[in-house]
C-alpha cells in the first residue's frame, strides 16, 4: 500500500504565509550585562558602573553560546525573538491539524 500524501494545499500554504510574516525568527535569549572596558583611567569604570552592552544566547549543536549584540540590533532582535516563539508555538499545533486535515481526507474519499 502506497504511504498517504500528507494533507497538503491549505495548511502549507497557510503555515508559508505565517513564516512569511514571521520573518526574522531566532530561539535564544537576550541579556544585558555590565562589562569593564580597556580603556586607562575610564570613569565608569572606576565608579564601578561600567558599560552596558547585550548578549545573545544560544544553543549551537547541544553547546550553549553567546554573542555581542550591537546596540542598535537590540529592538529587531527582540522582535525576533518574539517570532520564533510565535513559530514554535505554531509547530505544537501544526501536528494535531495535520492529523485532523488526514483524517478528513481519508473520511471523504472513503466509498460508502
Ligand atoms: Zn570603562
Amino acid at each position: 500500500m502506497m504511504p498517504p500524501k500528507p494533507p497538503d494545499s491549505n495548511l502549507r500554504r497557510q503555515f508559508l504565509r505565517q513564516c512569511e510574516k514571521l520573518w526574522p525568527a531566532i530561539k535564544g535569549s537576550l541579556a544585558e550585562v555590565r562589562k569593564p572596558c580597556i580603556r586607562p583611567n575610564c570613569a565608569a569604570c572606576a565608579r564601578g558602573d561600567k558599560h552596558p552592552a547585550f548578549i545573545l544566547s544560544f544553543t549551537d549543536q547541544g553547546r550553549r553560546r553567546c554573542m555581542y549584540v550591537p546596540a542598535e540590533l537590540v529592538p529587531q532582535l527582540q522582535q525576533a525573538l518574539r517570532n520564533g516563539k510565535a513559530l514554535e508555538a505554531r509547530l505544537y499545533q501544526l501536528g494535531p491539524e495535520f492529523l485532523r486535515q488526514y483524517r478528513q481526507q481519508r473520511d471523504a474519499s472513503t466509498p460508502d
